[in-house]
């Protein structure tokens, strides 16, 4: 087990909206004046003698316009790969609004393309606003947490339960830090741990700063010595049924719930790796679970 990072620098609190907000309020105000401005330099007579006789087909127009928009979002779809592609709604909003933005920005075509890319971009590796947001949406208080140790992305330190599941780190260790994105991933797997009756979860390594090579230096992982909750504890060392031999998923109902746990967790899509005692040697007293949040493949053993 590598030891905890030391603490880098202070935490620097989550910033606040309201600037963003006035900053909305404010070019919102901005556009309907925009707009107040050319009614009245182009005359009310005068639009109304231009736009009377479009009238019936306005309702055309838009619709070819909407079709036009879904079937961009269509193309978008079937040019990404099965496992990267986005469900539906997300998609035609990011066109929709790339849309509006290529009617009014400078070089439209090419500001609308990075609109999107943005937009969708919360299918990987997101801004650090939109992974907070989400966390915050799931009920997890986090704090965001600077440091230059390792390169990992959106730090938080965990204040809160995660869906439900109190997370425990091993005595005499630090608080507990983690990429939001792995924070993000857990609440999502909240329900499966719940559905096993389990409360609490230990720890034994999270965010670490080697090997250079893994995905706990990214803040990305998590070792997880044992399971507490209405139905006892189950502690992975000595009660996970090791087998070197044969693949761990999938499993039977009657399987040990330890077994079980970990072929749901893999299942679910919200990880990327669950590594048990049968893997090697070195994970003979925990699972390790990690989330690589731009790679569809799942590792499970
Ligand atoms: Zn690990």
């Amino acid at each position: 087990m590598q030891p905890e990072p030391k603490q880098a620098t202070d935490p620097a609190p989550v910033r606040s909206h309201p600037g963003w907000i006035a900053l909305r309020v404010l070019f919102g105000l901005a556009g309907i004046a925009a707009v107040a401005w050319l009614v009245r330099e182009v005359g009310v007579d005068a639009l109304e003698e231009a736009i009377l006789p479009a009238l019936p087909w306005l309702p055309l127009a838009l619709a070819l316009e909407v079709a036009r928009i879904g079937m961009d979002a269509l193309s978008s779809h079937y040019s990404l790969r099965r496992e990267d592609r986005v469900p539906a709604w997300p998609m035609f909003a990011a066109h929709l609004v790339a849309y509006a933005v290529m009617g009014v920005a400078p070089a439209g075509r090419a500001t609308s393309e990075v609109v999107k890319a943005s937009l969708l971009a919360r299918w990987s590796i997101r801004a650090e606003r939109t992974c907070l947001d989400e966390l915050r949406e799931r009920g997890v208080r986090a704090e965001l947490f600077r440091t230059h140790l390792t390169p990992i992305p959106t730090p938080v330190r965990i204040q809160s339960d995660i869906g439900g599941v109190h997370y425990r780190k091993r005595p005499g260790a630090l608080h507990f830090i983690i990429s939001c994105e792995l924070a993000v991933r857990l609440a999502r797997a909240a329900p499966i741990f719940r559905a096993h009756g389990i409360e609490t979860i230990d720890v034994s390594s999270s965010w670490r700063r080697a090997p250079n090579t893994s995905f706990h230096r990214m803040g990305l992982a998590l070792d997880i010595q044992a399971f507490h909750g209405t139905r006892g504890t189950w502690v992975v060392e000595g009660q996970y049924p090791v087998d070197r031999t044969a693949p761990t998923c999938p499993v039977t109902a009657e399987a040990p719930p330890l077994r079980r746990l970990a072929c749901e967790l893999a299942a679910s899509g919200h990880l990327s790796t669950v590594i048990t005692p049968s893997y090697n040697l070195s994970h003979h007293n925990h699972f390790h679970i990690d989330a690589r949040p731009d790679d569809p493949r799942v590792f499970v053993r």
